[in-house]
């Protein structure tokens, strides 16, 4: 017999458990269904999970600073649910946005003061006083080692920094999104896993439910994608769906280094996350006092598209794409030893190499789309995880509304944040928007 939910929800990753968290919260009765072991197992496991509010458009940096409120508050986000694995913890160490070329930090300031997000300006002698390690040069522009120009000596100061307090990382990303399918099973939700979705089932351009690889039909009215770096493929089994978007999502390759902490420098309990546009990447402390540092995706790097289903069959280093490139490498960690001179840049490459789902523009598509019942939480684009939270409310929000009858596409759904006093309008993540000239068109969102 065919199995009957209210909604299907593709991908238990941090971005598909809270909007099964919610959707449930709502009284639909939810089927999360995932073709890895457990919650949280995709690219969320890979990810840095870092907290920080500044993106290139105004509603990016209100959804981002809504983040952060659940974060401060996660385990009553949770309804103080008990998870055998215990919480992930939110590290609130705060947020430096080093003021550079590499960043339009003067309009990142603009949204902050719209938003209100709480925040400090630092000059260079206070960035030497919280981080005595770094070195206050500009490096502009951005290259790479390959470059002979690469060790040129830098002969002009950074113009100081935006310090936001409130912002940090996640100690474990996948545990977090195993806290939250936790919650949503208190009130109902269904998880299944080793289960693959190869078909999703229509007629009359309305969504029947989904087929598994084994063969099982589930049927629901309701039918979303939450499927990460899988997403574009997730798209495409839905008819006509990729068709009527016109931002599309793929998949791309993002490696992220560990360096030993200089020695003296106790980075794990006394560092902050920062962003350095000046050198492209981005840094947060990690296990063992290390140095975790990612590329914020400078013009020099090159992108690497792969098939996410070659990717994660390789995953443990045997895959043909999983393994950390010594060039990128080199890359990451000599830009960042431009800033700490004193890092240790160990010989062996040290870290994760993981997916991004990518749109077009870097900005989400959270939307319906054109098969009706079918929706789209997809194009993340290395930044969402700090939303995820938000994204969990809003998309159950819209979900609902557009079941009782809400025409999304031609009056778009507002949804009031929880925490700010603030809407925002739906219609700025729809699959219909064009290119976003105002994003960064990069990790930054
Ligand atoms: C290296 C890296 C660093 C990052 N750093 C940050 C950061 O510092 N801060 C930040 O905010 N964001 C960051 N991100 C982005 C953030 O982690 C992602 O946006 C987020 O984790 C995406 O979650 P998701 O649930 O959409 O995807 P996933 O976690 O990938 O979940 C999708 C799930 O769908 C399942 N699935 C796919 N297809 C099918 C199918 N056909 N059948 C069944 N199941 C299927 C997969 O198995 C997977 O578990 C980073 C991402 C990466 C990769």
């Amino acid at each position: 017999m065919t199995q009957k939910y209210d909604a299907i929800i593709i991908g238990a990753g941090v971005i598909g458990t809270p909007i099964a968290y919610e959707l449930s919260k709502l009284g639909y009765k939810t089927l999360t269904v995932d073709k890895q072991p457990d919650a949280g197992e995709g690219s969320t496991a890979g990810s840095c999970a870092i907290v920080r509010a500044h993106y290139s458009t105004e509603d990016g940096v209100a959804l981002a600073y809504e983040g952060f409120k659940y974060w401060l508050d996660w385990e009553n986000y949770l309804g103080n649910v008990k998870d055998e694995k215990g919480l992930a913890k939110f590290m609130n160490t705060g947020s430096i946005l080093l003021k550079s070329e590499g960043h339009d930090w003067r309009k990142v300031k603009k949204h902050y003061d719209a938003v209100g997000v709480q925040y400090e300006e630092w000059d260079n002698d206070t960035i030497k006083a919280k981080v005595p390690v770094a070195d206050v040069h500009k490096f502009w522009p951005v290259r790479r080692p390959e470059d002979p120009k690469f060790y040129d000596e830098p002969t002009e100061m950074l113009e100081g920094a935006i310090f936001c307090p409130e912002g940090g990382y996640v100690n474990d990303p996948a545990l977090s999104a195993h806290n939250i399918m936790r919650a949503a099973e208190t009130h109902g939700a269904e998880f299944i896993f080793n289960a693959e979705v190869v078909d999703i089932r229509s007629e009359n351009n309305k969504v029947k439910g989904i087929t598994l690889k084994d063969g099982t039909r589930i049927d629901a009215g309701i039918v979303v994608n939450v499927g990460g770096p899988h997403s574009y493929k997730v798209t495409q089994m839905a008819k006509g769906v990729w068709e009527g978007c016109n931002i599309k999502t793929k998949s791309l390759r993002h490696e992220v280094m560990y360096c030993p902490s200089p020695d003296g420098y106790d980075y794990l309990n006394d560092g902050y996350h920062m962003s350095d546009g000046d050198v492209g990447c981005y840094t947060r402390p990690e296990v063992g006092n290390m140095f975790l540092i990612g590329s914020e995706d400078p013009e020099c790097d090159k992108r690497e598209i792969v098939d996410p289903d070659e990717f994660y069959a390789g995953r443990g280093g045997h895959g043909k794409d999983n393994v950390l490139t010594d060039e990128q490498w080199k890359a990451q960690c000599y830009r960042w030893a431009k800033r700490v001179p004193s890092l240790q840049v160990p010989n062996q490459p040290k870290g994760v190499v993981d997916l991004y789902d990518i749109s077009d523009d870097w900005i989400p598509i959270y939307d319906k789309s054109d098969m009706d019942g079918f929706y789209l939480a997809i194009g993340t684009s290395g930044n969402q995880y700090k939303n995820a939270p938000v994204v969990g409310r809003m998309m159950a929000e819209l979900i609902d509304a557009c079941e009782k009858g809400r025409d999304h596409d031609n009056d778009p759904f507002q949804y009031d944040f929880k925490y700010l006093t603030r809407t925002i309008n739906v219609g700025f993540f729809s699959r219909k928007r064009e290119i976003n000239q105002d994003s960064s068109f990069s990790v930054n969102g």
